[in-house]
């Protein structure tokens, strides 16, 4: 038997809204029952934005903090993972739900093109940022758009600047960033064996690469990451119907590859994560 694979269901984003797929889940209850099903179907992480009425990004703590009740009473020991991501607000704005003390939050740590604009990571952001984590002990999980991003989260992290132990996702797909390219992401895994051997890692893909990287990463032998946050479709075709459906279909990839999907107990071991409250 090889080892778990951690799921992690990516619930809502800051950018699809119920026009692109009414199964995106905007308010807080809807994503404390969305979260629940993935839960169910396997997810062991619950990474998380929150939006505000009219579905525009938010990052109102207060938000944050209800989630996090909601999703701790429902979905007994779950791995709660809040977005740092630049989308939901400015500077360090970004970072004002870490004192809630989530088990993870994500960390970019460099700057690259998103669609439409410029994701921003200065050098002083990502270290207040990784600051923050430190001071109330979130682990970040390291959203690398590129290369650049792996090499200098290890850097940060050989140079004791991150809390807990090391996780980076390569996330692919995003469209001016870097595409869904296997020799990439080959490349990826060997860097983080070479340089990071410590360290875990996972991989998301964006929108019709979602499935295609899932296949890779649980393959690989590393995490993976599903939802309607980066793709609401199933195929061409059809509009996903759950968040627990894109979970469900990782799931059959893992099970085709003989991993056992990790129950959230077991991602908290690999994840050096304190146990669940
Ligand atoms: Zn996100």
């Amino acid at each position: 038997m090889s080892d778990p694979c951690i799921l992690c269901v990516a619930i809502t984003g800051s950018v699809p809204t119920k026009s692109a797929n009414p199964a995106v889940p905007i308010s807080v209850s809807e994503q404390i029952e969305s979260t629940h099903e993935a839960f169910e179907a396997g997810a062991a992480i619950c990474h998380a934005h929150v939006r505000n009425v009219d579905e525009t990004p938010s990052s109102d703590p207060e938000k944050f903090a209800a989630l996090k009740e909601g999703v701790e009473k429902h979905c007994p020991g779950m791995i709660i993972q809040f977005s740092t991501g630049g989308r939901s607000g400015a500077g360090q704005e970004r970072g004002g739900m870490l004192p809630l003390r989530p088990d993870m939050a994500s960390l970019s740590v460099g700057s690259n093109n998103f669609p439409t604009r410029v994701y921003e990571n200065p050098p002083d952001l990502v270290a207040w940022l990784s600051g923050e984590m430190r001071t109330y002990e979130v682990t970040p999980e390291i959203e690398a758009f590129d290369l650049s991003h792996i090499l200098h989260a290890i850097r940060l992290h050989d140079a004791g600047k991150l809390y807990g132990r090391l996780y980076v996702q390569f996330v692919m797909g995003v469209k001016n960033a870097m595409p869904a390219d296997k020799t990439v992401f080959d490349f990826y895994v060997e860097t983080m064996k070479a340089r990071a051997p410590d360290a875990a890692w996972c991989a998301a893909g964006i929108g019709p690469a979602q499935i295609e990287v899932n296949e890779w990463a649980i393959a690989a032998g590393g995490h993976t990451r599903a939802g309607l946050e980066d793709n609401v479709r199933l195929d061409r075709d059809r509009l996903a119907p759950s968040n627990a459906a894109l979970i469900r279909r990782a799931a059959e990839l893992c099970e085709k590859y003989e991993r056992p999907v990790a129950t959230s107990a077991q991602a908290r071991e690999i994840l050096h994560l304190r146990p669940a409250a």
